[in-house]
């Protein structure tokens, strides 16, 4: 037997006959790696982007277990958006087309809480939802998980992109510990890796694509004659690549602001990282770089370290760093989660330095022609993002589920336009999708968060 095919795998016969109504035949690859082991009942995370089939994976993980007699909630999908739970919810629907009875709930934010209240009293044996508004229903006593078989966190990456880690903790602490935990994420960051440590039991790996190898970087290097021939060969790479997030790694502190104010000054949205900000200035500018709204963050190797950050599109040595390892060891910052990053080099040394450095990297190193000066003409790529920072924070109890509800309420701006949200003490700061930046700007100045007003600006918004 075919073993993609879903005949190869033992559904109850209510999913596989509607599954081969919905005309799904074969499974795709996330599914045909995942499925044995969800049905197996073990605890899987996989990479899953929107489109690679992974609703069904789990779907019919939860459905293959569920007791419709039995009207309690059985399982609870998380998403970082309403968007997103409705299109989940919606393929629940169609692959339990066939098991009759079968009630399955959205709570989402952004809507009034007594119409949802209203629908738990009727009971529901599959929730899909985000997780400020579980918590609120958690909280409020109208909802309870205690009889819980299934988690499943959908897009794991983005709702902790999004701040939901708090509400994370607080919805796992209310289920029982004997349940089966998926969790799905388009990239596999640090922080993905702590929580699935802490919320699920030996769990299998399933990766559709690499994540990372050396192979998807492409190292390029570019003789420079002096100083100012290096700036403009670092603008001809930016504007011939128009890379989205860019790590440009200068040698020292006073070359990290000097480069960062050149490029703004040419129109990039750069800043400089180094040992010498204020603590304050140092959040503002991760935030604003690992939210994308800032396309360049210009750093020190030493600044550069607590960078959590694991798409970057390219990094650019201004200067060869002193040692291999530390070339090394930059260049493995970019090219990750299966995407092709570039590596690019600027240099001035001694031919021997460069031959030393090409036998510890295993390759030649020849100067490669810089693009054109024609692309100086090009308009400076933005990026896609801007940030709000808001006058409130975790002391002021804002949580990320008011800032999102404020911003996508009505008349508001759709969910997959607000980007990551950072709570600080006192600040909090929320990524827009840069062309609804003013919408956003006039919901959160007019609207109330928690009852109150809070300042609200836009950073880093000299003209563009
Ligand atoms: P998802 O990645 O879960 O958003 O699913 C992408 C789309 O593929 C959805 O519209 C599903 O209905 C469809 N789909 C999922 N699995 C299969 C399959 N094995 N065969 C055909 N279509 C599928």
């Amino acid at each position: 037997m075919n073993s993609t095919a879903f005949s190869s795998l033992t559904l109850h016969a209510d999913l596989s006959g509607n599954l081969a109504s919905l005309g799904y035949e074969e499974m795709t690859p996330i599914q045909a790696q995942s499925l044995p082991d969800i049905l197996a009942g073990k605890d899987v995370i996989a990479q899953g982007k929107t489109g690679s089939g992974k609703t069904a994976a789990f779907g019919l993980g939860l459905l293959q277990k569920l007791d419709v007699q039995h009207l309690c909630v059985q399982s609870l999908v998380l998403c970082p958006t309403r968007e997103l739970a409705d299109q989940v919810a919606k393929e629940i629907r169609r692959l339990a087309r066939g098991i009759p009875n079968i009630k399955i709930l959205t709570l989402c934010g952004g809507v009034p809480l007594g119409p949802q209240i209203g629908s738990l009293e009727y009971g529901a044996h599959i929730i899909v939802g985000t997780p400020g508004r579980i918590e609120d229903h958690l909280a409020k006593g109208t909802l309870t998980l205690n009889s819980l078989n299934t988690l499943v966190l959908d897009e794991a990456d983005r709702m902790l992109d999004m701040g939901f880690q708090p509400s994370l903790d607080v919805i796992v602490g209310q289920m029982p510990k004997k349940r089966q935990t998926l969790l799905f994420s388009a990239t596999f960051p640090d922080a993905i890796k702590a929580i699935s440590g802490r919320i699920m039991r030996n769990p299998v790996l399933v990766q559709v694509a690499s994540t990372h190898d050396s192979n998807s970087i492409e190292q390029r290097f570019f003789r420079v004659e002096d100083d100012a021939g290096r700036l403009t060969a670092l603008r001809l790479l930016l504007l011939e690549y128009s890379p989205e997030s860019t790590l440009v790694f200068c040698n020292t502190k006073v070359e990290t602001q000097e480069v960062a104010d050149a490029l703004v000054a040419y129109g990039f949205k750069a800043l400089a990282l180094h040992g010498d900000l204020e603590q304050r200035d140092r959040d503002q500018t991760m935030v604003q770089f690992a939210n994308r709204s800032i396309s360049i963050l210009v750093a020190t190797d030493v600044a550069a370290r607590g960078l959590d950050i694991d798409t970057l599109d390219a990094v650019i040595n201004y200067h060869i760093p002193h040692d291999p390892e530390t070339y090394i060891h930059r260049i493995g910052r970019t090219g990750r989660a299966g995407c092709k990053g570039m590596a690019f080099s600027l240099y001035q040394e001694h031919p021997y330095r460069m031959i030393m450095l090409g036998d510890s990297i295993g390759r030649k190193i020849e100067s490669e022609t810089l693009p054109s000066v024609s692309v100086l003409n090009k308009p400076v790529m933005q990026p896609p993002m801007a940030t709000l920072q808001i006058g409130g924070g975790k002391k002021q109890k804002v949580r990320p589920g008011d800032i999102l509800g404020a911003l996508t309420g009505e008349n508001g701006i759709a969910g997959k336009q607000v980007g990551k949200i950072q709570i600080f003490d006192n600040w909090a700061y929320v990524a827009i999708s840069r062309d609804v930046v003013k919408v956003a700007l006039r919901k959160l100045t007019e609207g109330k968060l928690k009852g109150r007003s809070f300042r609200v600006r836009q950073m880093f918004s000299w003209p563009d």
